[in-house]
């Protein structure tokens, strides 16, 4: 866990820097507002802050407000130091936006346990991002967090002009698996769909659940040639590979068809139209007898 210090006095910044560190976190520190500001800007910015109220440049408060009205990627926990301890004071800090605030002289003890309290807020906050980017059945992205994810990736390849490929895949009768064996062996077959999928793509490929028993795939730095390949491996693997719906009975076999549309850099930037060829393509696939690879028209 990283931690901001800004202090403009040095002899205490020194001391607070050494507890932080001894407690095992990484530091970084400022001596006014406006410099602290800079670093929250940057990517990969601490979590929590601990900032001094008065300070040269932009107070604390100041600091605070800011940090609040910007949209951080992830919660800062911001704790406030200060000589002042009046109600009054507390309360202006505590409208500004801070999480908590301790007056000086500190006790270092009792900043250790409230450093605790941001951390344990800061992991709820986490869980529940991931939760909110997940699908709970297969815990792949859901379609929200797939899309955000598919803009950045866009943004790169367009930026650093390599090729990315897109991949739409629909399980073949799928709701035959449903009527015969039911609907919590259609989950079952779901959940193994998609781990097998997850097998045969690179680390830096990531899986969407379009809809019911639809996912989207975003290759980046992949040509169509290679995408082609990498679906042809899933379509076998998936065709291969038997599927557990109970324990009771023996496992089944399904297909998937799959359309496969890329971005180039000589494309518009569009992810809709992206999404729309893929479809496209996995729509010729199931006219072509499905359990087939299609690629969309360049
Ligand atoms: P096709 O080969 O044309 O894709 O046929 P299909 O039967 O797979 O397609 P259809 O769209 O007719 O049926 C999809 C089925 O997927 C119907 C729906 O009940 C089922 N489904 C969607 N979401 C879930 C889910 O979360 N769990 C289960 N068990 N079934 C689901
Ligand atoms: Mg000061
Ligand atoms: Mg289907
Ligand atoms: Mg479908």
């Amino acid at each position: 866990m990283k931690i901001l210090i800004s202090e403009d006095d040095p002899i205490f910044k020194t001391i607070l820097e050494n507890n932080l560190k001894k407690w095992g976190y990484q530091v970084v520190s400022t001596s006014d507002g406006r410099q602290a500001w800079d670093i929250i800007r940057k990517p990969g910015c601490p979590n929590v802050v601990i900032s001094d109220w008065m300070m040269p440049e932009m107070d604390g408060l100041q600091l605070c407000r800011k940090v609040r009205a910007h949209e951080a990627p992830r919660y800062i926990y911001f704790i406030i130091l200060t000589a002042k301890g009046e109600q009054q004071d507390i309360l202006q800090g505590l409208e500004a936006g801070a999480d908590d605030f301790l007056t000086k002289p500190i006790d270092y003890v009792e900043l250790k346990y409230r450093i605790r309290i941001g951390e344990r807020i800061i992991g709820l906050e986490e869980k529940v991002l991931e939760l909110a980017r997940k699908d709970s059945l297969t815990g792949t992205l859901n379609r929200r967090a797939f899309m955000e994810k598919l803009d950045q990736e866009l943004e790169r390849a367009a930026r650093k002009n390599t090729p990315l490929s897109l991949l739409m895949t629909d399980i073949d009768h799928f709701k035959q698996v449903n009527d015969r064996y039911g609907h919590l062996s259609g989950d079952r077959v779901l959940k193994q769909f998609v781990s097998q999928m997850a097998q045969v793509i690179r680390p830096y490929d990531f899986i969407g659940r379009y809809g019911g028993e639809e996912f989207i795939l975003c290759l980046p730095d992949c040509s169509i040639k290679e995408a082609r390949d990498i679906a042809e491996r899933m379509r076998s693997q998936i065709e291969t590979t038997p599927m557990q719906i109970s324990t009771s009975r023996p496992p089944i076999h399904i297909t998937a068809s799959f359309g496969i549309s890329l971005f180039s850099s000589a494309c518009e930037k569009d992810p809709e139209s992206l999404i729309k060829k893929a479809d496209d393509a996995l729509y010729s696939a199931k006219n072509d007898g499905r359990n087939c690879v299609r690629m969309a028209q360049p």
